[in-house]
């Protein structure tokens, strides 16, 4: 199978190519490296095993005559900083609903018609039943980040009722792991490094959201792809309950040792505008697939956390 994978030298992106790579897929990479990391991915570059091009999705007519000789795309390139979109309010708009529209269009273009996309659960808004399941509508993002993923849900329909492609979208709860870049655990460990008497943490500790470690969301993407054959298919990926920022706070602080730090609530029952601060899925529909997760929530919330000081301490 030849296949290209838009951010893959990204977090998730990089734990999918290892697995691409290890089934003996030939793996096409793009990624400008905004926020992925060359270092990720070197060496599968290095031995040979995929081809990596640096290249601005933004740019459609540097992205198609890269799409010929490809099976299937995995489309993973996109702004993952939530709280951006408060800030640059164009950011999601062109990082992630641009950049899927030029994706689309350059596979249309190339002949090429299956494809796996990442959105997010921040698409179900506020106030939904949880745990969510991937029929509860209608959706009304509240942040720019969710409004591109669910503007890229629709497109990708789009092309599949108009064009005839497959699509795979699946609804990521947080996704942790090895070479995480950003996200709570990673903002909790730099913090203690910088100050391990003092944690800060946004919001008042009580937001409570569902992790997934990041080798269960790799592996039930190509689990579910696997096991489905419907033009569009729409998957959650999480895990079975929730962890508390609080218990999230008191967990590394444990694990970096800094036992004597005292957290400090900003306030509020959320991060930052646009969070959404309950958080949790439903993967009845993942499960009915045969498929389990290894890690739940706090577990994987603690392995994060151990390999994060590891890599960010440097220990
Ligand atoms: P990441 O930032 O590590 O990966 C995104 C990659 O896309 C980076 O390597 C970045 O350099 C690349 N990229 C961004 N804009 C680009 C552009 N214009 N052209 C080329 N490359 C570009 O983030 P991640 O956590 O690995 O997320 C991967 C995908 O999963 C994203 O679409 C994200 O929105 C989605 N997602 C992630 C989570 C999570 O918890 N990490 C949750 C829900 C959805």
């Amino acid at each position: 199978m030849r296949v290209m994978v838009t951010g893959g030298a990204g977090f998730i992106g990089s734990h999918l190519i290892d697995r691409l790579v290890s089934r003996g897929d030939e793996v096409t990479v793009v990624d400008n490296l905004s926020s992925g990391v060359f270092d990720f991915i070197r060496k599968h570059v290095d031995d040979g095993s995929i081809i990596f091009h640096n290249i601005d999705l933004k740019n459609l007519s540097d992205l198609k005559p890269l799409m010929h000789e490809i099976d299937m795309v995995y489309h993973l390139a996109a702004n993952a900083d939530i709280r951006l979109g408060t800030k640059i309010t164009d950011t999601d708009l062109n990082e992630g609903t641009i950049v899927t529209y030029n994706v689309l269009e350059a596979m249309r273009l190339a002949g090429v018609s299956k494809i796996a996309f990442s959105s997010s659960s921040v698409v179900y808004g506020e106030g939904a039943p949880m745990p969510t399941p991937e029929t509860h509508g209608p959706c009304i993002p509240i942040s720019l980040y969710g409004a591109s993923k669910q503007g890229g849900e629709g497109l990708i329909g789009s092309w599949v009722g108009t064009f005839g492609f497959q699509a795979w979208v699946f609804r990521f709860a947080n996704i942790i792991g090895r070479r995480g870049t950003h996200g709570v655990i990673f903002d909790f460990i730099h913090k203690l490094k910088s100050d391990p008497n003092r944690l800060e943490v946004l919001g008042n500790g009580l937001q409570e959201k569902s992790y997934m470690e990041v080798g269960d969301c790799v592996d039930a993407i190509l689990h579910v792809i696997e096991s489905t054959n419907q033009p569009f298919n729409l998957y959650n990926l999480g895990s079975n309950d929730t962890c508390s920022v609080r218990r999230i706070a008191e967990i590394v602080i444990e694990e970096t040792g800094c036992k004597g730090a005292s957290i400090e609530y900003t306030g509020g029952d959320r991060g930052w505008a646009g969070d959404i601060p309950k958080a949790r899925l439903s993967i009845d529909r993942l499960k009915q697939l045969g498929f389990s997760v290894k890690y739940e929530s706090e577990d994987a919330v603690a392995y994060t956390t151990r390999a994060l000081i590891k890599e960010i301490m440097g220990e």
